[in-house]
């Protein structure tokens, strides 16, 4: 059966001395996973504690720029990478720090499984909690997640489309067949606020997130909006969860669904 997801939210606000793994899912690329990973850790950073943050996601690997660390390379000691520090407190390594950059993306299972490892292996010194940002979907870095890295705890990211919604179910069933709590569910890109005219409208749909998190009883962590904001920090590499608007409020919230 599930574990009882209120133990493992229990668990992850009261254990601050044992590192836990938060892996970041989503079932379709392109809904906002990354973002909320970043911003999910500069807030857990603001909120007082130690986070690191894996950028696993073969295909796209994002937190560089998400981060403006773009073009920084990691060092190494001992073997082991050395996370790169960044303005928001938030070391992170980057698969896009092990591939050169513009090859394309053609890694068998086993040497996406291997750069995982060593990004999660990594001097990470001392840091209590490592948000993990997945590839979408269900593929290897996933499993390996699974067997060798188990996660304490899965968030998954949707929009509020049905179709992405099919695919987040998916990314969820294989959480749960690997015993791995999910915290609960964020709706992203619900709730576009006009620019010009403050009109409220929702292009991807509203409330279909929160609607399959009851369906699926799991937790409904909150709902960030499709702001044109998120989208002008986070390609200038100041994540808006570090500013002081509502956006940094949204993922303040956030952090504090899942334990702050
Ligand atoms: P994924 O990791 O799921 O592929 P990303 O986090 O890379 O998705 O986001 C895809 C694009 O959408 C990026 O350009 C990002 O800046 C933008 N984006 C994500 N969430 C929001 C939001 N809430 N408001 C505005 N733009 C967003």
């Amino acid at each position: 059966g599930r574990p009882d997801v209120r133990e493992v939210r229990i668990a992850l606000t009261a254990d601050k001395v044992r590192r836990r793994i938060i892996a970041v899912g989503s079932g379709k690329g392109g809904v906002g996973k990354s973002t909320v990973a970043a911003n999910l850790a500069v807030a857990l950073a603001r909120a007082g504690r130690k986070v690191g943050l894996v950028d696993a996601d073969i295909y796209g690997p994002s937190q560089p720029r998400l981060l403006g660390s773009e073009g920084v390379k990691p060092q190494a000691h001992d073997s082991k990478m050395i996370p790169v520090q960044n303005r928001w407190g938030v070391p992170m390594l980057s698969m896009g720090q092990l591939i050169e950059a513009d090859k394309a993306i053609a890694w068998r299972g086993p040497m996406a499984a291997g750069a995982l490892s060593q990004l999660v292996d990594a001097n990470w010194g001392a840091i209590d909690t490592l948000v993990v940002d997945l590839p979408p979907g269900t593929g290897d870095v996933q499993l390996t997640m699974l067997q060798k890295h188990k996660p304490d705890g899965a968030v998954i990211v949707s929009t509020p489309q049905d179709l992405a919604l099919i695919d987040a179910r998916r990314a969820m069933q294989l959480f749960e067949v690997g015993q791995v709590p999910i915290v609960g569910m964020v709706e992203n890109m619900a709730g576009y606020v006009c620019p010009h005219c403050n009109e409220v409208s929702d292009p991807f749909g509203l409330g279909g997130t929160e609607a399959a998190a009851a369906d699926l009883g799991v937790p409904f962590l909150g709902r960030i909006p499709l702001d044109i904001a998120i989208r002008e920090a986070s390609d200038a590499g100041t994540p808006p969860a570090a500013g002081d608007g509502p956006q940094a409020r949204a993922f303040a919230d956030l952090a504090v669904r899942i334990g702050a």
